[in-house]
């Protein structure tokens, strides 16, 4: 009998950078492990879906990741983190902070995918307000809200929860917010829904 190897997704992208980008390398080992009638799946989240057989899985992610890709699994899992295109810059824009947020976050598991997003300035391109994590770089510090949907009738934009937060306070927070939404979250409960089941009233006592 014919032995069938599951396939398991993956989502993949060219980390964070100016834009969200990906050099011929990348796509030609992408290619490498599709064959003739598979597809690629392009998300709404600056993420591609790929399908890998299971026993291959360690040893494509690795191949990704010589290359530049960065690699995320699919599921109940923060999600990378989406962000605008720096266009005025990597440091005014804080890409460094952007980056070391994704690396903290990307990948946690949670009751339900959770959608973070970043942007470098108040024009908002990386949507913050409509994503369940939203950092906003204002001036010098980070503003962060919490709960925004972009989709459906019950789509809300996300309410500011603190402002003017130094970098590490705000890694701080994310990380306790998730911390807060693992423990206390229902099973497939979206991060929405949590948030306006306990209130952000709460959820500031929760973190202090
Ligand atoms: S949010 Fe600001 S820094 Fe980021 S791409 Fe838009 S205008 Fe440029």
């Amino acid at each position: 009998m014919e032995n069938q190897d599951t396939m398991v997704k993956l989502a993949i992208n060219g980390g964070i950078a100016f834009g969200s980008k990906l050099n011929a390398k990348q796509l030609c080992v992408i290619a490498e492990h599709m064959s003739d009638n598979d597809e690629l799946e392009l998300t709404t989240f600056q993420q591609l879906y790929i399908e890998i057989p299971e026993s291959q899985m360690e040893l494509v992610k690795e191949k990704f990741k010589q290359v530049g890709l960065s690699v995320y699994l699919v599921g109940n899992y923060v999600k990378s983190l989406r962000t605008c295109n720096f266009c005025k810059g990597e440091e005014e824009e804080g890409m460094p902070v952007a980056k070391e947020l994704n690396k903290r976050i990307a990948g946690k598991s949670v009751p339900f995918t959770l959608r973070p997003a970043y942007t470098g300035c108040p024009v908002g391109c990386g949507e913050p307000l409509v994503n369940d994590i939203g950092v906003m770089k204002v001036g010098e510090k980070y503003d962060l809200y919490l709960g925004g949907k972009a989709k459906g009738k019950d789509a809300q934009v996300g309410t500011l929860l603190m402002e003017q937060l130094a970098p590490e306070q705000l890694y701080e927070v994310v990380d306790h917010i998730i911390e807060i939404y693992t423990e206390q979250g229902k099973k497939r409960e979206p991060f929405f829904k949590f948030v306006n089941r306990i209130g952000l009233e709460e959820l500031k006592h929760l973190i202090n």
